[in-house]
């Protein structure tokens, strides 16, 4: 389980760490670490340079954590890092979301489709993560018929 720390931000929270590039006010980075579970709910995490680091000596041993500094985090900031990297974010209010319109043609068994980019607010957003909605990608018509 992970210790719990006093944070002057937030509170009582978990001790966590994480490379230093996810440091501050890092966004889109990429967030990798392994799942969480109930014992470790905040597993350290590192931007997606630390991982080719990580892959290109094997995984973290002392070769590699020797080109990626680790630092200490508490889970307000940890949480902060994770929706700041994992996602693409124009501020805090906006996410911007990728998605994809069909239209079929007549006539055809074939739909045409093009990729769009939406503006969502975070609430939105987030409770559109929440779902887990599987991506479209199959190009099925949106209209049978
Ligand atoms: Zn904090
Ligand atoms: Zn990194």
């Amino acid at each position: 389980m992970a210790n719990k720390i006093q944070c002057a931000a937030h509170g009582e929270s978990h001790e966590t760490f994480v490379y230093t590039h996810l440091l501050g006010e890092t966004v889109g980075l990429g967030f990798n670490r392994s799942e969480p579970t109930a014992e470790n709910p905040f597993p350290d995490a590192w931007c997606d340079d630390c991982e080719l680091i990580s892959a290109a000596h094997g995984g973290w041993n002392e070769q590699s954590e020797n080109l990626a500094k680790i630092s200490m985090l508490c889970s307000g900031s940890y949480e902060r890092a994770r929706i700041r990297n994992t996602r693409t974010s124009v501020n805090d209010e906006d996410f911007f979301v990728r998605g994809l319109i069909q239209l079929p043609i007549i006539g055809t068994a074939k739909s045409f489709c093009w990729g769009v980019r939406g503006s969502l607010s975070r609430d939105n957003f987030d409770s559109r993560i929440a779902l887990r909605t599987p991506s479209v990608s199959d190009c099925q018509p949106c209209f049978p018929g």
